[in-house]
Order: structure tokens, then C-alpha cells, then sequence
């Protein structure tokens, strides 16, 4: 592209991780672009002050931690290298895939030129979206402004009946204004208002819904002064007990946080887990969080708090061919998200404001560009967001299963018992083999689609090996230790007969 059209004055509603990630996409094609949110911006200071003082009411996942993944870290590289410079400054940390393997895997490890890409970063999201910031308020064509509500969206319908998003309409200390701009992009989360003001204009947003029945539970813990992080790969810091999933999450500075993720109908370990010395006694119950808390190796930062009505969404903003409005582009959760335990939103979401970058520099026309944008969502995150799915089936399956005491593991036909015979031959043959671990992280990063490396015929060969190995020992191997259901509720001495009410099973969520 040439000429002064190649300039565009772009309006982003949102400054999470993908408006900043799309701000710094579009900033370097040389567009002007500006950054609207509705909150304060992050509090001077270091990432102990954004993680404790940063009001982020906008984002009710602030606090809950996050894996950054190798998606998300190679595009980082890739593009921005200094970026990652202060990253690092910040106090997060690379992890690579040497450093997550057991000590056997470790043993006989050799490294391949691909393991260089199978990393994550390490740190809270407050420190991620605060250097994020400080990058993008760096670049000279980028304003953000803070504490402005965006509150809907300036249009015109042409005599075709073509409506165009020209602007958006703002709120700042109680005035409202117009803000022009060429394109507006909705990086406004996982609540964006925008298919609702689309709505008004009888124009539907169509949605693709399933929820993941699933309430997610945080603390965060700081290591006491001269105690180090437990090694890796010795006992499995994330899990599924069936009743219970839990994970850890290394962050910077000194903190961790742990998860623990209960079915929607778990009633009372969910009234339980509020508890900090409940949520305690919870993971040092689980050989796999035991040493982060044990032997007062650490001290918890926070209560516990959580978060409900984690869905999967995909919206579409071309239906039958048509784009629902020009100029007009949805990213990250704004556009689609899947669920938080696989940790994949910051990832996607990079990879959303790369692709819309991308597709406004290939073309000048309106109509291509939202053709193009919704053809490459689909093509590179429609496979994520079926494997995402297919997951949450998978545990939502389980669960009930664990809840009503039945076994999954006495499939009734051929097909169901063949699944779970391969996807436990799979599970153990990665927790032994390197070739296979490697394809899987492939997965795990998102560096391929999902379940792509299951086509190479050598990790093929290898998981039919272990499947004539025998279900019961493959099998033995995809259980987590820790206390069943029943041991666990007696521990903490829950009633199985205990009323919860309707008040009771709401979720405390700080801001
Ligand atoms: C519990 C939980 C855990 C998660 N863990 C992970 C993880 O481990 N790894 C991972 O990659 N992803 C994780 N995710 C997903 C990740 O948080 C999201 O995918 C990511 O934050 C999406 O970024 P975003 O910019 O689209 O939205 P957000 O980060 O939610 O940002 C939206 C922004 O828009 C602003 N805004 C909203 N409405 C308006 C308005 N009207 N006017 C002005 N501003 C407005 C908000 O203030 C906010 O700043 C998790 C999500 C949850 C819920």
C-alpha cells in the first residue's frame, strides 16, 4: 500500500492484553492509533504495587493467574525483542522445555532445534499487562486514555442498506463526547457491550455458547526470604483428581499462585475452598502442591477468591458472506474465548491482533479486509477453540461421572474403549518418552493444531506400542495422586448433607 490512505486514525476500546497487543501491531505499520478504558491506568511503582493497588474492575481475570505460552512467547521474540528485554527487567522469567522434564526425561535429553520455541514466561498478569503498557505508551503514535467509558458507536447506513462504524461515542468524568476514527476495534473483553449496541441497530451478533461448568479459585503465596521453588518435574504441580482440578503457577519476584477448579455442582468443597485455611489444607493434601506450602516455605498474599461463568464464546461478525458493518474489527475475548485452564486467551488473543494487523496492510478495501480477518480467525483459531471445546466435554463427562460414582473407565463399545485405550497409552507414552512429549507440547503451546503431531508415524508407533502394554498400566499412569472425593470431603469435614443457599454459592470476586 502507498499514499496518504495507508495512514488510518484507529480507535481501540480496550487496553488489556489484546488492545495493547493490537495497539503495538498497528502502531508499527505507522496508523495513529488511540487506546480507550474504562479504567485507571497502572499505579507507579513495581509489580508488587500493579499486582496489590491497580484497580482493574474491567478485568474481572486481573488477578487470577496466567501461563503465557509459546505462542505468545515466540511472537513476543519474533517481534519484539526488546519487549521481551522488559520482560525480563520486570522479574519474569523463561522456563524452558529442558527445565519442565522429570528427572528421567532430564537424563536423556538431547535437544532438537524446535525446543527452543516450547517456553513460557513466568509472571502475574499484572506485571505482563503493566509492561505491555509501559511498551505501547512508549511508541509515538499511540495515546491511551484512561477512565473513559466507551459508550457506544457512531455509524452511517448507506442507501444499500451498508452500515459503517466511523467512531465511538465516550465518557469521561461524567461528559460525553465523539471520537472519529477510520476503524474501531472492539478489545473490550469478555463483556464487550458492542453486540448489544449492534443489536440496537437490528443487526445480530451471532454466538456460539457452551458453558464449562466449571468455578475457578485462586491464592496467591510469596516465598518466605531464602526459600527457593520446588524442583520441577518431580511431582506433577497441575492435575485432575476428578472432582477437583488444581494447578500451580510460578510467578515473578518471589510469588506463586495456586488454582483449584471445582465442578459447578461440587456445592460445598466450593463454600469450603473460600476459606484460606480451608484452600490451604486442600493443597497440602495433594502430593503435587505439598511442597509449595509446606514447612512454612511460603505465606499466602491474598485470601482465596474465584470466579464463575466460564464460557466459550465465538462470535460472528460475518453471517451468510456478509460483514455485519465495515470498519469494525472484534479481538481476543471480545471476538471469541475458550476456557481459562488452558490457559490459551493471551496467546489467541496476540495471534488476533497479528492477524488483524496483517489483513488491514493487505488491503484498502473494507469489505476484503472483514472477509479476510474472519477467514484466518477461522482458519488459525477455529482448530484451537474445537480442541478447547472438546476438552471441556471431556471434563464436564468426568466430573459427573466422579460426582454420581460411576466409572468412565468400563466404556460401553468398541469406539468409547478405544478412545480412552489410546488417550492413556498417549498420557503415559509422553510421560516417558521425549519424542512424544515434544509433539504433545507442540499442542500444549499451541505452536501447531491441536493434536497435529499425532499424524508423525513415529509418535503413532510409539503410543500403539504402549497401548498393547495393557490399559491397566497405562491407566495407572493418568492418575494424579491425591485423596479421592469421599477422603477428601472427610478431611475437611463436609456434610454431605449440608444445605448451601442460593447466597452462599455466589463468588467473591475482587476487583
Ligand atoms: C480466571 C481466568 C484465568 C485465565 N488464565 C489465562 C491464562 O493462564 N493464560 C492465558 O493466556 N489466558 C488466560 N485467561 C484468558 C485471558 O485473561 C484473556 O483471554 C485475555 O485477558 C483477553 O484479553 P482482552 O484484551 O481481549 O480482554 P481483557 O484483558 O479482559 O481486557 C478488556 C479491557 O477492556 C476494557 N473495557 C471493557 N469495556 C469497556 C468500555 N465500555 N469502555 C472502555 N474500556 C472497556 C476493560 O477495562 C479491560 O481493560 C484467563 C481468563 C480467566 C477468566
Amino acid at each position: 500500500m502507498s499514499g496518504e490512505d495507508d495512514h488510518l486514525n484507529i480507535a481501540i476500546v480496550g487496553s488489556g492484553i489484546c488492545g495493547m497487543c493490537s495497539a503495538m501491531a498497528l502502531a508499527r505499520q505507522g496508523h495513529t492509533v488511540s487506546v480507550y478504558d474504562r479504567d485507571p491506568a497502572p499505579p507507579d511503582g513495581d509489580a508488587d504495587a500493579a499486582f496489590f493497588n491497580w484497580q482493574r474492575r474491567g478485568a474481572a481475570q486481573f488477578r487470577h493467574p496466567h501461563a503465557f505460552l509459546g505462542l505468545l512467547c515466540n511472537i513476543i521474540e519474533e517481534n519484539y525483542p526488546d519487549l521481551l528485554e522488559a520482560f525480563y527487567a520486570a522479574g519474569a522469567r523463561r522456563v524452558d522445555f529442558a527445565e519442565m522434564l522429570s528427572a528421567e526425561l532430564r537424563a536423556a535429553y538431547v535437544a532438537e532445534p524446535g525446543d527452543a520455541k516450547l517456553w513460557v514466561l513466568m509472571c502475574r498478569r499484572a506485571t505482563m499487562e503493566t509492561v505491555f503498557r509501559r511498551y505501547v505508551e512508549s511508541m509515538a503514535n499511540v495515546s491511551i486514555h484512561n477512565g473513559v467509558r466507551v459508550t457506544g458507536m457512531c455509524t452511517q447506513v448507506d442507501s444499500q442498506g451498508t452500515l459503517d462504524v466511523t467512531g465511538i461515542t465516550i465518557e469521561q468524568a461524567g461528559r460525553t463526547s465523539e471520537r472519529t476514527a477510520d476503524i474501531v476495534v472492539d478489545a473490550s473483553g469478555r463483556l464487550s457491550k458492542f453486540p448489544g449496541w449492534f443489536a440496537a441497530l437490528d443487526r445480530t451478533v451471532h454466538e456460539e455458547k457452551d458453558d464449562a461448568e466449571i468455578v475457578y479459585y485462586t491464592r496467591h503465596y510469596r516465598l518466605q526470604p531464602g526459600c527457593e521453588e520446588p524442583p520441577r518435574g518431580e511431582r506433577p504441580g497441575a492435575g485432575d483428581l476428578g472432582y477437583l482440578k488444581f494447578g500451580v503457577f510460578p510467578g515473578d519476584n518471589g510469588t506463586f499462585a495456586i488454582i483449584l477448579c471445582l465442578p459447578v455442582a461440587e456445592r460445598l468443597l466450593q463454600r469450603a475452598v473460600r476459606a484460606g485455611a480451608t484452600f490451604d489444607q486442600i493443597c497440602l493434601s495433594i502430593p503435587g502442591l505439598e511442597p509449595w506450602l509446606v514447612d512454612n516455605r511460603s505465606s499466602p498474599t491474598t485470601e482465596p477468591f474465584g470466579i464463575a461463568d466460564i464460557q466459550s464464546v465465538w462470535r460472528h461478525y460475518v453471517t451468510a458472506g456478509e460483514p455485519l458493518a465495515r470498519n469494525f474489527f472484534a479481538v481476543g475475548d471480545a471476538a471469541l474465548r475458550t476456557n481459562p485452564l488452558y490457559g490459551r486467551g493471551c496467546s489467541t488473543g496476540i495471534l488476533h491482533a497479528h492477524i488483524l494487523a496483517d489483513v488491514i496492510a493487505e488491503s484498502r478495501d473494507p469489505v476484503s479486509r472483514a472477509h479476510r480477518f474472519d477467514e484466518r480467525t477461522e482458519k488459525e483459531l477455529r482448530p484451537i477453540f474445537s480442541a478447547s471445546l472438546r476438552e471441556d466435554r471431556n471434563g464436564i463427562a468426568r466430573s459427573a461421572a466422579v460426582l454420581e460414582g460411576r466409572t468412565l473407565d468400563k466404556p460401553d463399545g468398541l469406539k468409547k474403549w478405544f478412545r480412552l485405550a489410546f488417550g492413556d497409552a498417549l498420557g503415559a507414552a509422553s510421560r516417558e518418552q521425549l519424542h512424544v512429549l515434544r509433539g504433545a507440547m507442540k499442542s500444549f503451546h499451541l505452536l501447531e493444531n491441536p493434536g497435529a503431531f499425532l499424524k508423525d508415524p513415529k509418535i503413532r508407533r510409539t503410543v500403539l506400542r504402549y497401548m498393547l502394554k495393557g490399559r491397566r498400566r497405562n491407566s495407572a499412569k493418568r492418575l494424579q495422586p491425591g485423596p479421592g472425593r469421599a477422603e477428601m470431603h472427610d478431611l475437611l469435614g463436609l456434610s454431605a448433607d449440608a444445605a448451601v443457599s442460593p447466597d452462599e454459592s455466589e463468588i467473591v470476586n475482587p476487583a
